[in-house]
């Protein structure tokens, strides 16, 4: 199902010119703007090209994106973890279309979203975006009870004002919040609050959630909780979810969790099989930890220091130049302390050795 249905393909596809523009490797009959559907399936949900962006204040210029690629799947559950200023709510605001790209591209469905004029845009993100922020008051109105909360992105909708409340409550039902409607946000705790932030986000069907450090203000156990709802939610109404998070216990619980860094995905894990199993029959793998804020560059490889161990199966990101990040750690344990490094094949295996 494309989030551009209500579109013909020859509407939507990219031109010639326009693929060229951004580099887009295209056979003939893609560049003739007729994919044939079975091509059409190999074209990934949402594609970062090379993401840039900079910001200018007072003549500092900082770059928050550094080139980010990124490629996410439809009905993928998805962290992406960083230390703060990594670039996490820029990349967030990059693929909810708030903000728009330096350079490179964001893609929905093989469709450059910079193509589409301000109106297209904006029913774009009603259409097909939940948001979640980060800060609790951008989610919920204090004024409004928590049902008219979440009543409140159906506002311009056809819906009667009895269809309007029923999907309202089916929302905090998936939420575990259908007794507290009669509440006003300051009478809920921080967890609850993010649950109708949650069901407020949803209650317009979305294909995709995008959520800001959803668990950054909750303490451990509802943290826990939030994440268990994340789950649900994706795995019952099929939302394809991204969160972005310092917040490192998530990675025992998404199927994908990418480390950002410096405004570039710097490696990825991807929850094996087996865990995913036992996650889903509420075998728990959380471990207790500290409240310190995570050393996100202290092991090899992804850096995703306390999160387990053995769950997830673990890639670094190879970019289009062939590049590869290796950790300070990484390089501590194989005695490279130069700039300079010997790269052999073996056996099919790349080894890379002290100068
Ligand atoms: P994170 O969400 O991972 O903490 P951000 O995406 O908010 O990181 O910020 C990434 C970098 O970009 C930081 O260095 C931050 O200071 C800078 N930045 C973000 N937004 C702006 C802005 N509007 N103006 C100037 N600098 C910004
Ligand atoms: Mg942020």
């Amino acid at each position: 199902m494309s989030i551009f249905k209500k579109k013909t393909k020859e509407e939507t596809s990219l031109h010639e010119d326009e693929r060229a523009d951004m580099n887009i490797e295209t056979d003939s009959e893609e560049v003739s703007g007729k994919l044939e559907d079975s091509e059409e399936e190999s074209v990934p949900y949402i594609k970062c090209d090379s993401l840039v962006r900079i910001f200018k204040s007072e003549g500092i210029e900082v770059m928050a994106l550094q080139g980010l690629d990124l490629e996410i799947q439809r009905g993928e559950l998805t962290a992406i973890i960083g230390k703060s200023g990594s670039g996490k709510s820029t990349l967030l605001n990059m693929l909810g279309a708030l903000d728009k790209p330096s350079a490179g591209f964001v893609a929905y469905d093989g469709v450059n979203i910079a193509e589409l004029s301000e109106k297209e845009l904006a029913k774009f993100r009603n259409d097909h975006i939940g948001f979640v922020w980060q800060k609790n008051a951008d989610n919920l109105l204090n004024y409004l009870t928590v049902v008219e909360n979440v009543e409140m992105p159906l506002l311009f909708s056809d819906m009667s004002k009895k269809e309007k409340h029923e999907r309202a409550m089916k929302m905090l039902e998936a939420v575990g919040l259908a007794h507290k409607e009669k509440n006003f946000p300051t009478q809920l705790s921080g967890g609850e609050q993010q649950r109708v932030a949650i069901a407020t986000a949803l209650v317009n069907e979305p294909e995709l959630l995008l959520m800001d450090e959803p668990t950054g203000a909750v303490d451990r156990k509802t943290s826990i909780m939030l994440q268990d709802l994340f789950r649900e939610i994706n795995r019952s109404l099929g939302v394809t979810i991204i969160i972005v998070t310092h917040d490192i216990s998530l990675a025992d619980r998404v199927d994908r969790v990418v480390m950002i860094s410096d405004g570039k995905i710097s490696s990825e894990r991807i929850l094996k099989e087996e865990y995913k199993k036992k996650i889903e029959a509420g075998e728990a793998l959380l471990k207790e930890g500290t409240n310190e804020e995570p050393d996100y560059n202290a092991t090899a490889g992804t850096g995703v220091a306390s999160s387990s161990d053995d769950s997830h199966e673990e890639f670094s990101i190879l970019d289009k130049a062939g590049r590869v990040r290796l950790s300070a750690e990484m390089r501590e344990a194989a005695g490279i302390d130069s700039n300079r490094v010997k790269i052999d094949i073996v056996d099919g295996k790349i080894i890379i050795t002290n100068e």
